[in-house]
């Protein structure tokens, strides 16, 4: 049987550098999405196991912040309900050949070329902007629970937001702004 990593949590991943400064400038995108009610998502993991969510229509920062400090809190997820976003990074130029009616030419095409990097067996969850682990959940996972359908085909699901693996942008995601 494969090996389940559990996810770093948020105060663990914040002490990378890297990911620290990505939290720091929390998206204020004029993207539709993020302008409707209820954009946000903070999903909260007690010490005791026992989950806490509530809708935020702005990233919640302080609510965040005030979790981060409470000892009886272990992990948080601030999840992006309509926008997907990539992992921290940077644009990457790169050349490609490609065939025209003229003959062969030369293209140059740019990709998001992540600079944050997470342990194997865990993947980007692009609604909740941090490494999440994907697997085929219970019904009563806290997030399923609010989903009145579930589809059975490729069910690896978000451990925090409940994403199918399957439903999330493969490339190019959202980018910061
Ligand atoms: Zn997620």
């Amino acid at each position: 049987m494969a090996r389940v990593v559990t996810p770093p949590t948020m105060a663990e991943l914040l002490r990378d550098p890297t990911f620290a400064a990505y939290m720091e400038h929390p998206p204020h995108s004029r993207h539709p999405g993020l302008l409707m009610p209820g954009a946000w998502r903070l999903w909260a993991v007690t010490t005791a196991g026992g989950w806490k969510t509530k809708l935020y229509d702005d990233y919640p920062q302080r609510e965040l912040n005030t979790l981060l400090g409470d000892s009886r809190v272990r992990d948080v997820a601030v999840t992006s309900r309509r926008v997907f976003f990539s992992p921290p990074g940077e644009w990457e130029e790169y050349k490609v050949k490609v065939t025209t009616p003229t003959g062969p030419r030369i293209e140059l095409r740019e990709r998001w070329v992540p600079t944050f990097r997470w342990d194997r067996g865990l993947s980007w969850c692009a609604r909740c902007r941090r490494p999440s682990l994907f697997m085929n959940w219970s019904p009563d996972h806290h997030a399923l629970r609010l989903q009145p359908a579930l589809t059975d085909d490729a069910p690896a699901r978000c451990y925090y937001c409940g994403i199918r693996y399957a439903g999330l942008p493969r490339d190019p995601y959202s980018l910061e702004d």
